[in-house]
C-alpha cells in the first residue's frame, strides 16, 4: 500500500458493512492512508488490505493520544448505529484534538403496513416487557431474538420464554436465559430462509434493534409474511452536530474535500 508522510492519514471506526465498503474505496485510494479500528468482538473479522488496529483506545483520552501520535487528518465514525459509547468518545476525541470527524451510518428501518411492531427504548426495556408486561408475563412465547451475542443477560429476568439466539460466533454460557437454543450464522440473510426458520422453530416474536441495512432486515420481511410482532428495540440518540452521511460513497466525497483542504493550507 502506498503510503508517505505527505499522505491524509484517515482513522475509521468500523465494525460495520458501510466501514467495509468504505475501506475497499479507500484500498483504490493511494493518497489516503487508511487505518481501520476494530473493537475486537468478533473472532474471524473480514478485514481490509489497508492497515488494521483491533481494541480499544482507552477512553476519549486515550483515543485523543492515538490521533496525536498517528498525525491523524480525520475521523469516519462507521460503527454500529448502537454502539454509542464509542461515538461519544470520537465526538469528544476530535473536538479535543480539533480533527475533522464525519458520522457514516446507514438509516434505520421503517415500519411497512402489514408490521406490527412495539417499540422499546433500549434492550433493558424490551427485556422488562417480556418478564413483567400484562401480554407476556404469564404467556410464555418462542422468541428469535437478535440483539447480538454481548447482549442477551437482560433476558435472563424474562426466563419464561424459549430463546432462539443468533450470532456470528458463540455466546456466553452464563449471559443465557435457561431455555435457549443456540444458532451460529452470519449474514447476510434471505426473506425464504429466514420464513422457514422461524416456521421450523415456532417463532411467535421478534425482537431486534432497529440496525438498518439489507444484510439482516429479511427476518424483517419474514416477520411480515408470517404476521410475526415484532419487539423493535429503537437507536440511542446520534451525537449533536456531527456531520453524518449513509454511504461509502458519500463519506469518500468528504474526505477528498477535507483532503483538497489541507492540501491547499500547506501550499
Ligand atoms: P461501544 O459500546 O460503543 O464501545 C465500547 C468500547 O469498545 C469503546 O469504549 C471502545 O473502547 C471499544 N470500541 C468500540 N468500537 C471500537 C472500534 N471500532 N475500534 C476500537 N475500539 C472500539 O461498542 P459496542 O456496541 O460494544 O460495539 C463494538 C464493535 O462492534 C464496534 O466496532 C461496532 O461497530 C461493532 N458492532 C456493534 C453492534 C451493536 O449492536 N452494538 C453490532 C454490530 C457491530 P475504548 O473506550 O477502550 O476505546
Amino acid at each position: 500500500m502506498p503510503s508517505s508522510s505527505d499522505n491524509f492519514h484517515v482513522l475509521v471506526l468500523g465494525g460495520t458493512t458501510e466501514a467495509s465498503a468504505l475501506c475497499r474505496y479507500l484500498e483504490q485510494e493511494p493518497s489516503i492512508s487508511a487505518t481501520l479500528s476494530l473493537a475486537g468482538v468478533t473472532k474471524q473479522p473480514h478485514l481490509p488490505t489497508l492497515s488494521v488496529r483491533i481494541g480499544g483506545f482507552g477512553g476519549s483520552g486515550g483515543l485523543s493520544t492515538w490521533l496525536k501520535t498517528h498525525a491523524i487528518n480525520a475521523v469516519i465514525d462507521a460503527t454500529h448505529p448502537f454502539a454509542a459509547t464509542m461515538s461519544q468518545h470520537a465526538a469528544t476525541a476530535c473536538a479535543a484534538t480539533q480533527i475533522p470527524l464525519l458520522r457514516l451510518e446507514r438509516s434505520g428501518w421503517q415500519e411497512m403496513p402489514g408490521d406490527t411492531w412495539l417499540h422499546t427504548a433500549n434492550l433493558a426495556e424490551a427485556a422488562n416487557l417480556l418478564a413483567n408486561s400484562q401480554k407476556w408475563n404469564t404467556a410464555p412465547q418462542r422468541i428469535f431474538l437478535t440483539t447480538g451475542r454481548k447482549e442477551l443477560a437482560p433476558f435472563k429476568i424474562a426466563p419464561q420464554h424459549h430463546y432462539l439466539i443468533r450470532s456470528i460466533d458463540a455466546p456466553d454460557p452464563a449471559s443465557l436465559p435457561p431455555h435457549a437454543t443456540i444458532l451460529l450464522d452470519r449474514g447476510p440473510f434471505d426473506v425464504q430462509n429466514e420464513a422457514k426458520l422461524m416456521q421450523d422453530y415456532g417463532i411467535t416474536l421478534l425482537v431486534s434493534k432497529n440496525s438498518g441495512g439489507s444484510a439482516t432486515y429479511p427476518k424483517l420481511e419474514a416477520a411480515r409474511l408470517l404476521r410475526i410482532p415484532v419487539l423493535m428495540i429503537d437507536r440511542p440518540a446520534a451525537c449533536p452536530n456531527i456531520s453524518t452521511v449513509e454511504t461509502a460513497q458519500q463519506a469518500v466525497a468528504w474526505l477528498q474535500a477535507h483532503q483538497a483542504a489541507s492540501t491547499r493550507r500547506k501550499v
